[in-house]
């Protein structure tokens, strides 16, 4: 059966890499590579703070968790290589389940449910997850400010993040804004694992990736970066246009 065309959208931020939160009995385990743990390796520097910033303004929900992607990546498959990393691949076959069971599965089911609640009244999610990258990875500078991670193959996604590239470089013209970069949008990852759940019409899964240069200056954007929703948005007239949700 086709899915029925979606009769609102519905906004869902999520942050994958939020923190760099080990708990206490994996802490041991760390202890060689504590430096690690504040770096871009260990957690998404300032992605936080930019999604609570755009949940506060848009009136949207945000769902975080803020376990450290060096205990298990948030934002990869269960049968991902890198799902675990460095410090956790070597660990027994039952603590690994245990580390998935306690801290991986729960933020994948409740995005999942998040989705699948709006998608069960017939609206249509614009789901983004918010990310920030290092500004240079294995000595490449990486030349864009903002970048927008879609599946070019989903013309919701790709009609989304056009006009959310023109809308953001009309209110932040000092941004370099790319389209799925630094990484390719159908790369694994939490919304491309959506994507095989929804259809185009009811569900888009952008990832938002953010210089992470931007985050000491990022209060200086917070109001142009509002400015940018509306028009990304549709201004009203498509059927995208922003909601807030108060009773989800
Ligand atoms: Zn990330």
């Amino acid at each position: 059966m086709l899915p029925v065309e979606p009769t609102r959208t519905s906004i869902l931020l999520t942050c994958e890499h939020a923190g760099n939160t080990v708990p206490p009995q994996y802490r041991p385990l760390f202890e060689p590579h504590a430096g690690l743990l504040a770096t871009h390796r260990g957690y998404d520097l300032g992605a936080l703070h930019l999604a609570q910033t755009m949940a506060e303004q848009l009136g949207v929900p945000l769902l975080t968790t803020d376990i450290s992607r060096l205990l298990v990546e948030a934002n990869r498959s269960l049968h991902h290589r890198h799902l675990f990393s460095i410090v956790t691949r070597g660990l027994p076959r039952q603590q690994k389940e245990q580390i998935l069971q306690e801290h991986y599965l729960p933020h994948r089911q409740m995005v999942t449910a998040a989705v699948q609640e709006r998608v069960d009244r017939q609206w249509r999610v614009v789901h983004v997850a918010v990310h920030s990258f290092t500004p240079v990875l294995e000595g490449q500078v990486r030349g864009a400010e903002v970048g927008l991670l879609y599946d070019p193959t989903r013309p919701g996604e790709a009609g989304f993040c056009r006009a959310w590239r023109g809308s953001l470089e009309v209110a932040l013209p000092e941004l370099r804004v790319r389209m799925n970069y630094p990484y390719r949008g159908k790369a694994d990852g939490l919304t491309t694992a959506l994507r095989r759940q929804f259809a185009d019409v009811q569900y888009i899964g952008i990832e938002l990736e953010v210089n992470q240069r931007m985050v000491t200056p990022w209060d200086r954007f917070r109001s142009r970066w509002k400015t940018s929703w509306p028009v990304a948005t549709g201004g009203g007239t498509e059927p995208w246009t922003l909601d807030s949700d108060p009773d989800l």
